[in-house]
Parts: structure tokens; sequence; C-alpha cells
């Protein structure tokens, strides 16, 4: 392609709304625009860039076995009535009327479409089993969209979906699904990990993400330093502590004799709302406190009880209560529905009708702090197994820290930033169970479709690749994404040179590779620029005093590095400097 010729609109400054790497930089080399707040066009560059990892997604896909098909955009909310997630999906979902006032949605997803497809052929165990998968453009109305392709409304998706007889057949499909992805990934020039994740609104018993580490990353991942262990925060455990921290300290600060006969006392803090006030106020370490966590979950109040140094995972708080929606109560609230005041809530004489759920760590407390449900006082010498009745059960509901042990071999824990471009679920029989997609097994009995879903985010693996591979001066494409694998640069006003670049350009595209040739009437400056800010692996420059020496000189975007080369012999020496970028 001429840049002549082309649709290339870069950008110098950074644009004010873009908050990381990759969505400045894809705003200023001109690959997306944005329509309104999450939704995008994809120029010509971007899009190059997306279909590539397209190609990459659908070749490992076949290879697996999988079977291409297209999908509807626009679905009935009768399936999703019957699955049991049109009330589930809540707001992410976008809903419409068509002009005969029936309900329709802009699909998130396609379980419920699948299930429908097959519901109604797959008749006997010998139509099992296969593995569907589409690539299409899905919607979500994202609360905040924000991060470029990051976090988009609407954003294109590979989405499969393995069919099996049992269970057997079902980790058999998902293997082979993990296996593609680490490919498709690997291909991608992209460092992935993959860690435990949270099945959230999917169901299922089993699931994985594939994260790309980057500093601007929205997941948080847990690792093990010494083993494999790793795990989305949202879902990790911690070990038990068997060293001298956390649980014998708590016991330590304390006089063991004196413990059982203390009784609770009301002590004036006045103001004290937060952790920190009170470690100032009554000089007690936050791990002798009980936060008191108030949310409502489906319209009932319930309670999280959290030692005073840890932080509520609300993930594993919804998951205990099998709740479809959790939100913190509004301090309003706390009067008539907890019998309490905002900042002063404790777990001691709630009214009964409050479900209260306790952290593990927790029941080793004694002597501890909390709220009294009085404006401006505390209750000290809380022992919770005494003094709180009714704590309904006691699970790890606190989001793991750097530094706590491993569940699988007590190593300490690390937390990086990641961004998913991948997720796998085992799912099961929810959606076969509830939309009757059945077959009949050997001996005649009717069974439901055991079921698995994988999805990988095409456009956020393009944004992903961005924050993992760039420099101050722009984008460094890994060679299997990059738009074009050439810029040639023929720089001043000579006709040599145009002559010299033009043949290049032809040369190159014989041999199957592909090139841009910025034949802008443009000074050198912004050419190097543009070239360095879209990324393009390797640049061939081509001037009147090189020429002179029948040389052009090249520069390898990711290494920096720049040297000649032959004239005669370039197309040659190219491939081949194309073909050792590869590896
Ligand atoms: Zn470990």
């Amino acid at each position: 392609m001429k840049l002549s010729n082309y649709y290339l609109p870069t950008l110098r400054e950074v644009p004010a709304d873009a908050e990381i790497p990759s969505h400045q930089l894809m705003l200023r080399a001109g690959m997306i625009r944005s329509l309104s707040a999450g939704i995008y066009s994809y120029l010509p560059l971007g899009y190059r860039v997306i279909r590539k990892v397209e190609q990459i997604v659908r070749e490992e896909m076949d290879r697996s076995g999988a079977l291409e098909v297209l999908m509807p955009a626009m679905q009935i909310a009768d399936i999703w009535k019957e699955s049991g997630r049109w009330e589930e999906f809540g707001p992410l979902m976008v809903r419409f009327k068509d002009r005969n006032e029936r309900e329709y949605c802009l699909g998130p997803t396609h379980e419920e479409v699948i299930a429908d497809i097959v519901r109604d052929e797959v008749r006997s165990y010998k139509d099992l089993p296969f593995n569907l998968y589409q690539i299409q453009t899905k919607v979500r109305d994202e609360i905040r969209p924000r991060f470029g392709l990051m976090r988009a409304k609407e954003f294109i998706m590979k989405d499969a979906y393995t069919l099996d007889r049992d269970e057997e057949g079902l980790d058999k499909a998902y293997q082979n699904m993990y296996d593609a992805y680490v490919r498709v990934f690997e291909r991608c020039g992209l460092d992935t990990r993959v860690v435990e994740a949270d099945s959230g609104a999917m169901g299922g018993s089993g699931s994985h993400e594939f994260m790309v580490l980057a500093d601007s990353g929205e997941d948080d991942l847990a690792f093990c330093t010494d083993c494999d262990y790793a795990a989305n925060v949202e879902r990790a455990e911690a070990g038990l502590e068997i060293s001298s921290s956390g649980a014998s300290a708590s016991a330590a600060d304390n006089d063991p004799a004196a413990d059982e006969a203390a009784a609770i006392e009301k002590v004036h803090t006045p103001d004290a709302t937060t952790i920190e006030d009170l470690v100032n106020m009554i000089e007690v370490s936050p791990k002798k406190m009980i936060k008191t966590m108030a949310y409502v979950a489906d319209d009932k109040p319930v309670v999280a009880l959290i030692r005073g140094d840890d932080q509520l995972n609300e993930v594993k708080f919804r998951n205990h209560l099998g709740a479809i929606e959790l939100r913190p109560a509004h301090p309003d609230e706390f009067p008539e529905r907890f019998g309490s005041v905002a900042g002063f809530i404790g777990p001691v004489d709630l009214p009964e009708d409050i479900k209260i759920v306790a952290d593990s760590r927790i029941q080793e407390l004694e002597q501890a702090v909390t709220g009294a449900n009085q404006k401006d006082y505390h209750l000290v010498n809380v022992n919770p197994h005494r003094d709180i009745k009714e704590i309904e059960a006691f699970t790890e509901l606190r989001t793991v820290q750097a530094g706590d042990p491993c569940p699988k071999c007590g190593g300490a824990l690390e937390i990086k930033s990641g961004i998913e471009v991948g997720h796998i679920f085992k799912l099961g029989t929810k959606y076969s169970s509830s939309m009757e997609a059945t077959y009949l097994d050997e001996n005649g009995r009717e069974q439901p479709i055991v079921m698995g879903s994988y999805g990988i985010g095409v456009t956020r693996v393009a944004a992903a690749a961005v924050e993992q591979h760039h420099d101050e001066r722009g984008i460094v494409w890994p060679l299997p994404l990059a738009p074009y694998q050439v810029i040639i640069l023929p720089l001043g006003n000579s006709s040599e040179v145009s002559q010299a670049a033009e043949e290049l350009y032809q040369e190159l595209q014989d041999a199957g590779l592909e090139v841009l040739l910025d034949d802008r009437d443009e000074r050198a400056g912004v050419k190097f620029n543009d070239a360095e800010l879209i990324g393009i692996p390797l640049r061939i420059t081509i001037g009147s005093r090189s020429l002179e020496k029948e040389e052009f000189e090249v520069q390898i975007r990711r290494s920096g590095e720049e040297f000649n080369i032959d004239r005669s012999t370039a197309s040659a020496e190219i491939k081949k400097l194309l073909e050792e970028e590869i590896e």
C-alpha cells in the first residue's frame, strides 16, 4: 500500500481522555476512532491487526476440530428467560422491542442460541460430541466504558461452545480448547499466564483465564513464588497461616488469662468512622478489629465481617450468598434496615433478619473492637463466639494480599496486574437442563447435553499486544500481528530515490511481503515519526547519499538496530531479517 492513498490520521498529541498506552497509541497511530464512549470504528491500519488476530484464532480453532458458524447478534428474550439469565444479566444487556412489542437483546454471549440450535436436532449420543465457534461482534452496556478497546461497549469476540455426552467428554474438550488457546496467544507473540478463575454469571464447575501481564491490567492476579499456583484475586484463596504471623500474633497480643472474663464495654469514639481513626484513638491494632460491611443482596440486608487489616472480596461474598445483585448499603439505609448508623455498625445485637457471614480469620479473634451501632461509640472486648449471635458461616471472604501463604504449598503469594484475553468455562448442564437440550444415551435414556464455553476477546488481544509491546516512540508490533511487515521511506525529492523505492516496493510485494511505501510529500522527520508510531517491524530508508553507494538503510523497530544492506540483494536480506524476527 502507498501512504499517498492511505487513510492514516496520525496524531502528534496524546488525546486527553486516553488513560492507558494502548488507548493513546491506537488513537495516535490512526488505528481506531471513537463514535461515542466505548464504541469504535476500526480504521484501515487497525482493522488489519484485528484481522491478523482473527486469522490466528481461526486457524487454531479449525486445527482443534471446531466448526465455524455465524449466529445472530439480535436475539429474542424468550431463550434468555428460559435459561434464567434475562434478569441475571441486568443492565449489562442491551434490550429493545420490535414493532410488535416483542422483546430482544443484542447478544452479550451465545450459550442460549447454541442450546436452541442443537435442542431440536441432536437426538442421539451418536450426534455428539462437536464444537461450534464464531467470530462476531458482541454488545455489553458497560457501566464505565474506558481504556479504548480494553473495555468497550461493542467488541469482536471469538466464542466457541463444546457439546458432549458426559463430564468425561467435557474434560477432554476443555483440555483441547485450553491447548488451542495456549497456541493462539503464543502465535500472537503475547506473554500470557493461565490462572484459575471465577465462573461468575456463567455458572459451571471449572474456569481458567488467559492473562496478559501488564501494569494497566484491570485484573489482579495472585501467583505463588514457589509452585505453579496462579489464580485471579477474585477467587484466589490464601492458605492457612502456620507461621508466627496472623492468627498467633493476635493471640500474642492478649493476656490469655484475662481474655475469657473480660466483658464487653462501650467506649466513646467521637467521629472515628474509619480503621485509621480508631487506631489513633484507642491504640488497637487493625488485626484486632472487626470490620462490619453492610450490603444489600437481592434486596435483603446482609453483613460481612472482616478483620480490620483485610479487604472484603465481593465476588466471594456474592458467591457464598448465591446472590444475583450485591451492592453496598447506602448510609440512608442503615437506621431502618440495619438498626445502626453508618461508620459505627457492628455485629453485636443486629436485627434478627440480617444474615451475618464472617471471614474465617474472625474465628480466631478475641477481645476485638467493633462498632456499637450507635453514633460515636465502639465496643471493646468482643469475643465473636460469645457475643455475636447467629453467624451464618465462617468462610473465606477476604481478598488475598501479597505475602499471604499459597493454598497449595504455603509459599508466599505475589500480586500482579493482568489483562484478560481469554476465558474458558466448564458449563456442565446448566443451559441444556433449563433449555431442554437433551439426547438419548446408549440405553435410550434422555440425558442433558454437557456444555463448555470458550471466549477470546479479539479486539482486546490487539490492545493487550500494544500494552505489552510499545516504547516512548510508539507501538512495537510483534511481527505476527503487525499491520504491515515492512515500511519503505524514500527521503527527499530526487527522482532516482523515488524510482528505487518504487522498485523495491514492487519486488517485496512480488515476494509476498506486506509493504507500506511512504510516498507522501512530507518532511523526513514526519515520515520517521509516523513509521515509529505505527510500529512496523522493519523500516527501509532510501536517501540520495546511500543510493550513490547502492545501499539502503534498515532499522529494526524492536531493537532500534540500524545498518545498511546492498541494493542488489535487498529483497532477499529483508526476507531473512523477517524470518529472524519471527523467532
Ligand atoms: Zn505454592
